[in-house]
This record gives structure tokens, C-alpha cells and sequence, in this order.
């Protein structure tokens, strides 16, 4: 603190962490407020990257926040700087600007980076990945003169990719290490029904297959391997491998680090005053009683307004703890899929209750731990008891298990209108 001005150091600038500074301006006019930002740009939507890749919206659309707009905030916006080390004894933050940032208390908000491939030939131009903007601009280079496209993962990302990659009118083939895409969260009839939906978009399935090496000409990819030994010829070979959070920046210091940083429930780390928040936060989660990572767009915005919300409490019992019921909504081809609250993937062991019909593609599986509705996966028309469900799990209401079934028919709340893309406004 000098002359009463107190200092927050926030490291990231999505939503998590452009959240909290916002969040800490508007609660305290004097506050020296320093976001450290790896990225060349301001605060820009990544569930908007998916319609971009698709040519749906403009790049302008993409972005959410400008400098100036951090300039007339008064949030010192540090773009193209990475912080490279944490001296928690003495506070203070080293960025790769050569300068130093004293913090009475830190944000960790740093997200996570993509999976690499690790195969002969995975640095050919065409080989790409879909976390950034750049990536996105890379792609959509590329995909202009592309015919054919690989990709590998069975999750969200490579899925979008998929997609993207069909609805340029490039013949693609997806292939998985699983039976199924989120293979933890749909059963077999739910891969059935996306194969079948990816069917209608020339997109072909191979389950139970890793990616091999790539084939290049002039490095440019011409052709892609699955450990089974197929070839594929590609000019674009996506990969959705999942998320190395970025811990990094923690390195020497004693700060808990397990699958992500470790917090606590009101998302403080074991080391006082330094919190973390969105993709990079493993915390303490308070409907499961587990720690637990998301990675969604509006849990990792909530979590950054609350961590500065806690980082500005003057007494530690004032603080709030974390408590969100996750969801996800993304386009699946042409229907789409929300998945929300806590699925097999996060908790295995849970029972579940199916309800489907093939033909419209209408697909609900509800998970339930004892006598709780703790989450579900829903397909096209589905989707529209999203927000009933969810509020029974958020009540925690008890389901005796003969009434697990009358669930399955719970309609859509009176003059609901479930969105089409997740929110995604900072405020
Ligand atoms: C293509 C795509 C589609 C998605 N679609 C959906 C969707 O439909 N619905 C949904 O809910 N979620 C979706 N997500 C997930 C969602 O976007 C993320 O959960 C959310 O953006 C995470 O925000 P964050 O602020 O925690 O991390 P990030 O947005 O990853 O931000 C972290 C930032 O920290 C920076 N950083 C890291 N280390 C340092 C350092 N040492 N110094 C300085 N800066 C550093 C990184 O460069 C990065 O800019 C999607 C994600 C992607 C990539």
C-alpha cells in the first residue's frame, strides 16, 4: 500500500481477469489496478472464435474491449508482456518488461494452452490448434484453400473445429481416441446420434485412433496418420488435445499447485493474498465437495468478479465463497448440446437416466448422485429444459428414485428462451 492506494496485480486478460480488474475499479476509484497481459489484444470473446472460424461474425464482433477503454478506466493495460516470476515474500510480480509490480494482493488468471502434437511432422505449417485469436486468423488463412482437413480429440475443441472446418465445405474427418465424442458424458445411442449429425455435414467418424505422424510437402501438410496407420490427406490437420493449465508462473514459489492452482472456496491459494480464478483455478467446489476445475466462459467471468470482490475485503470473513452450477452451450453440426452442472467426467461415479428419439435428434441424460440432480447433457429440442433442470440441482432438491424418471419431462420454463451462444458480456 502507498499513501493508502492500494495495489492489485492481475496476470491474464480474459474474461477472468479483465472481470476482476473491472470489478476492482468500480469498487475502489483509488486503487493502482495492473493487468499483465501476454496477448497482443485487449479482452476479445473466445466462445466467439467458433462463429468467426465459421465466417458468422466479424473479427470486430470478436472483440470486447479496447485500450483506451482501459485507459479512461485507469486499468494499467500491459499488452505483449508475459510475467515471468512471483516473489510472494516480498510481493511483487517480474514481467518480461524488465519491471517489477508490487501487489498487496494478486490474481492468478492466466487460462491454459493447448495440448501440442507430438508426432514426426507436427510443425508443418497446416498443423493447428484453437485457443487465441491468432490461431483463429492462422486457420482461417489457411481453410480459404483447403479441400481436405484431420481432426483429433473427442472433446469441445476439436468438435469446433470439426464444424468449423465442414462449414467452409472441407471434406473432414474426425477422428478420437474414444468409443464416442465426450465420451464420459453421452452414452452410446448420444454418439450415435452425433455421428449421425455429423454425417449430414460429410464429416466421417474414426473412433479408438490417435493421431501418427504428419506428412508434409515444402512444409505444408499434405497428409495426416492415425497410429492404426491410415493415411489421410489434409491440408489442415486441427487439434483439440485439451488444456495444460498455466501454472508456470508459480514456479518457485510454495503456491499449491495439483491439476490447476489450488484454492480454496472463496478462491484464495495457500499463499495469502494471491488468488486464482477461471481455467487455471482448481477450487474448492462447494456443490460437489470436491476441487474442481471448469472450463467455461461465464463460470470464469463470475470467478473473476468474485476474487476481487474477495482480494478488496478488509476482513477475511466477509468474503463470499464460489458457488455456480457450470454450463456449456455450443452448436452440434446443425442442432445444438448444453451440458450442466457435474457430469461422469468430473465425478464417475454417478447413475444416470436416459431419454432420447433418434429420429427428431432429441437426446436428455440426467446424472444423479443419491437423491440429487447434480447434472445432464441435453440435445436439440432438449436443450429447452435447461433452465427447470438447473434449478433443480441448484436447490439441491431430493429426488427419491421413483421420481427419477418424472424429470426426464420436466418442459421448458414458462416464456424461456434458452440462447443460441453462451453470454458473453463482462458485465
Ligand atoms: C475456441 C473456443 C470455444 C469455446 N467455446 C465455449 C463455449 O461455447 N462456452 C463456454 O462456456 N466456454 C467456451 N470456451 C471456453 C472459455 O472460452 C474459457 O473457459 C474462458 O475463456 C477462460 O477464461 P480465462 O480468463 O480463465 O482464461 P483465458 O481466456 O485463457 O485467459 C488467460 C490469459 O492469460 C494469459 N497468460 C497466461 N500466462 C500469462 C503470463 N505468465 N503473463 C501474462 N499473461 C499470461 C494468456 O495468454 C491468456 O490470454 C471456449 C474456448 C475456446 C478456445
Amino acid at each position: 500500500m502507498v499513501n493508502g492506494r492500494r495495489s492489485y496485480v492481475i496476470i491474464g486478460n480474459g474474461i477472468a481477469g479483465t472481470s476482476a480488474a473491472e470489478t476492482i475499479r468500480k469498487n475502489d476509484q483509488n486503487a493502482r489496478v495492473v493487468l499483465i497481459a501476454e496477448e497482443p489484444y485487449p479482452l476479445y470473446n473466445r466462445v466467439a472464435l467458433p462463429p468467426y472460424l465459421k465466417l458468422k461474425v466479424t473479427e470486430k464482433k470478436v472483440l470486447m474491449r479496447t485500450v483506451e477503454q482501459h485507459q479512461q478506466r485507469g486499468i494499467e493495460l500491459l499488452l505483449n508482456t508475459r510475467a515471468e516470476a512471483l516473489d510472494t515474500s516480498n510481493k511483487v510480480v517480474h514481467a518480461s518488461n524488465g519491471e517489477s509490480y508490487p501487489y498487496d494482493a494478486l490474481l492468478l488468471a492466466v487460462g491454459g494452452t493447448p495440448n501440442h502434437l507430438d508426432a514426426p511432422g507436427a510443425e508443418a505449417r497446416g498443423v493447428c490448434y484453437f485457443q487465441t485469436l491468432d490461431d483463429t486468423n492462422e486457420i482461417l488463412e489457411i481453410a480459404s484453400r483447403a479441400k481436405h482437413a484431420v481432426t483429433f480429440g473427442g472433446s469441445y475443441i476439436s468438435y469446433e473445429l470439426t464444424e468449423g472446418f465442414a462449414s467452409r465445405g472441407i471434406l473432414t474427418t474426425w477422428v478420437m481416441r474414444g468409443p464416442r465424442f465426450l465420451r464420459q458424458v453421452l452414452d452410446d445411442v448420444g454418439g450415435q446420434m452425433v455421428e449421425k449429425l455429423a454425417a449430414r455435414h460429410d464429416v466421417s467418424i474414426i473412433y479408438g485412433d490417435e493421431p501418427g505422424q504428419v506428412d508434409a510437402k515444402g512444409n505444408h501438410v499434405v497428409a495426416a496418420w492415425t497410429k492404426s496407420k491410415q493415411r489421410i490427406a489434409a491440408d489442415l490437420v486441427g487439434c483439440g488435445l485439451g488444456l495444460r493449465l498455466n501454472t508456470r508462473v508459480c514456479r518457485g514459489t510454495d503456491i499449491h499447485i495439483h491439476r490447476g492452482i489450488l484454492t480454496d472456496r472463496f478462491l484464495e491459494t495457500n499463499v495469502p493474498g494471491v488468488y486464482a480464478a477461471g481455467d487455471c483455478a482448481e477450487f474448492y467446489d462447494m456443490y460437489l465437495h470436491i476441487y474442481n476445475t471448469i472450463g467455461t466462459w461465464e463460470s470464469a467471468g463470475l470467478q473473476g468478479r468474485l476474487a476481487a470482490l474477495n482480494m478488496m475485503c478488509e476482513h477475511p470473513g466477509d468474503r463470499q465463497p464460489f458457488q455456480h452450477v457450470p454450463t456449456y452451450t455450443s452448436t452440434l453440426f446443425d442442432s445444438k448440446i448444453t451440458v450442466f452442472g457435474s457430469t461422469p467426467s468430473d465425478q464417475p461415479m454417478l447413475d444416470s437416466l436416459v431419454q432420447y428419439d433418434m429420429d427428431s435428434f432429441a437426446y436428455k441424460r440426467l446424472f444423479f448422485h443419491e437423491h440429487l440432480l447434480v447434472g445432464g447433457v441435453l440435445i436439440g429440442s432438449a436443450a429447452k429444459s435447461r433452465t427447470p433442470l438447473m434449478q433443480v440441482v441448484k436447490e439441491r432438491r431430493e429426488i427419491l428414485n421413483d421420481d427419477r424418471a418424472a424429470l426426464l419431462d420436466l418442459g421448458p420454463a414458462a416464456g424461456s428462451r434458452e440462447a443460441d451462444l453462451e453470454e458473453a458480456s463482462v458485465e
